[in-house]
């Protein structure tokens, strides 16, 4: 019997993590009916990372405008699918949701799912949970460009020497006992393991925490204030602090002075933002751990100590080794077309920090045209003009230029969907995974900070002006113009 079957679609598509599966949402909602979708996973549940992540996760920002355009994730005020700071969905409720969404997809009969799969992409096939061989032909290749890694996916980036202390994911935190916690890693992963121990009542004294670069924390209940439940006042300080500094740490610091931001200690500069939002009590409470190692990146474990770039760190006997040293965000780049024949490539930063809203602008925009090159246009970033590289390194690392740059992409894509007409305009802004849209935020509320006294809606333009040609003192400018040659006085003259 032949073990090899062929299925035909118009989109194959890599993953059921949170990229593909908004942009195959939206495309069902745009495209004609008769359009049809493969989805191949990796993993036997829809969710992407979230099926690894640790079991205390839950969203750092308000489940009210993740996921997938046509289903609500958030709780709702009234009719309006409020965005609460308090408001975060754990990881088994995003996976729920992301099964339901799964479900709707599949009993439109235009999508099928293969879980439990990987897709070959030399042969062009993946082998189904019956072992036959399944080759694929299809108009588009859909892919996700994040590739997110959570610590549980594998082993310790760096050498474990035998008999040296017990080394584990997060994951396995909530069931380990042990006399010192050394916690690896302080993005959104080591912060919240410091503070899962601290709350489950261990001493700061059996906490170490290593802290490779400091970070700035957004400051969830600020930025998403409980009373407006909008972020357009804290892009708004943002945009003004921007423009005001010659510098970004100058900004961040006029942040942090303003309660949007805070970081570990005031001994310590970060020079580094992922976008890790926690509250200003998780922040004080983080502060109680007296045991920070700053000696940069953990390079091996050896019996009784662990190599640091900079030092050594003694290890007492009985140390559970937490590694939290996996970066969330590592996979984003910005140094690709999103469009090239028959393959789109899933860009994250159409919307900074808002994978869902990429997604679904990706998927809108893939409906506009035909043409490769025109549909590019309304992306920042390209093969010929990267963005968020920095040391030549082009992944998203936190470096503040990138922060900047991905501000910048945002407002380049916002700019260019207005100016392509009301009707996606009126796309961009209403999706609900548009942190503004009316389903949110009223109108009016929106409408007065964009063009009411504070007038962001030109700020933003003016900010958009000064990365694109002048920069600041840590961040060269993005696109600057060659200047006009000066006339010569005799010509001036003349
Ligand atoms: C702890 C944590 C908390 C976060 N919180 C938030 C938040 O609150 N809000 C927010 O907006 N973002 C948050 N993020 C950011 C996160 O990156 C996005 O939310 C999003 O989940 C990324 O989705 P993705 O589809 O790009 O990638 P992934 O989740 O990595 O999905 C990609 C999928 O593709 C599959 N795959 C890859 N190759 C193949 C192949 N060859 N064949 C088959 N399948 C394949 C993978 O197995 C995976 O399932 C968080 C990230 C982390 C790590």
């Amino acid at each position: 019997m032949d073990s090899t079957s062929k299925l035909a679609c118009d989109y194959l598509c890599i993953g059921a993590g949170t990229a593909t599966m908004s942009f195959v949402d939206s495309m069902l909602t745009l495209s004609t009916d008769s359009t049809s979708f493969v989805i191949v996973n990796k993993q036997p549940a829809p969710g992407g990372h979230w099926n690894v992540a640790y079991p205390f996760v839950t969203l750092h920002q308000p489940s009210g405008a993740y996921g997938v355009c046509s289903e609500p994730l958030g709780k709702f005020k009234g009719r309006r699918e409020f965005l609460s700071p308090t408001d975060l969905a754990t990881g088994s409720e995003v996976l729920e949701y992301y099964s339901r969404v799964m479900a709707k997809f599949v009993a439109t009969g235009r999508v099928r799912f293969y879980p439990s799969v990987t897709y070959d992409f030399d042969t062009r096939s993946f082998t189904d949970a019956e072992g036959q061989v399944k080759t694929v032909c299809f108009t588009t290749l859909v892919t996700p460009e994040s590739y997110v890694t959570v610590p549980s996916m594998r082993p310790p980036p760096f050498p474990v020497e035998e008999g040296a202390a017990t080394i584990k994911p997060v994951n396995a935190l909530p069931t380990e006992e042990a006399s010192r916690y050394v916690v690896l890693g302080c993005g959104k992963t080591g912060t919240d393991a410091v503070l899962h121990l601290l709350r489950r009542g261990v001493d700061q004294r059996q906490i170490s925490w290593v802290v490779p670069r400091d970070t700035w924390y957004l400051l969830r209940e600020k930025i998403w204030s409980p009373a407006s439940g909008s972020i357009l006042p804290f892009k708004l300080a943002f945009t003004n602090a921007l423009l005001r500094s010659d510098s970004i740490l100058g900004a961040f610091k006029a942040l942090e002075r303003a309660g949007y931001l805070g970081r570990l200690t005031l001994d310590h500069e970060p020079v580094q933002c992922r976008g890790a939002l926690i509250t200003t009590a998780d922040l004080h409470l983080l502060r109680t751990v007296q045991d920070v190692v700053r000696l940069g990146r953990v390079t091996a474990v050896r019996p009784n100590r662990l190599e640091l770039e900079k030092g050594t760190m003694p290890l007492e006997p009985g140390s559970l080794l937490v590694d939290c040293t996996a970066c969330g965000t590592g996979g984003y780049t910005a140094n690709y077309d999103v469009w090239s024949p028959g393959h789109i490539r899933l860009s994250s930063n159409l919307t900074l920090f808002n994978p869902s809203h990429s997604s679904a602008l990706v998927a809108y925009i893939e409906t506009t045209s035909t043409d490769a090159a025109a549909k590019n246009k309304f992306i920042a970033h390209s093969a010929a003009s990267p963005l968020l590289v920095v040391d030549g390194s082009p992944n998203f690392h936190g470096h503040l230029s990138q922060l900047v740059q991905g501000v910048y992409s945002e407002l380049k894509t916002m700019r260019a969907i207005q100016a392509h007409g009301k009707k996606s305009f009126n796309f961009y802004f209403a999706a609900r995974t548009n942190y503004v849209a009316p389903c949110h935020v009223p109108l009016r509320k929106t409408l007065w900070v964009m063009f009411g006294p504070a007038r962001l809606d030109k700020k933003a333009t003016r900010l958009m002006r000064k990365i694109e040609r002048v920069g600041f003192e840590d961040m060269p400018p993005v696109d600057p113009r060659p200047r006009k040659a000066a006339a010569s006085p005799a010509r001036m003259v003349a």
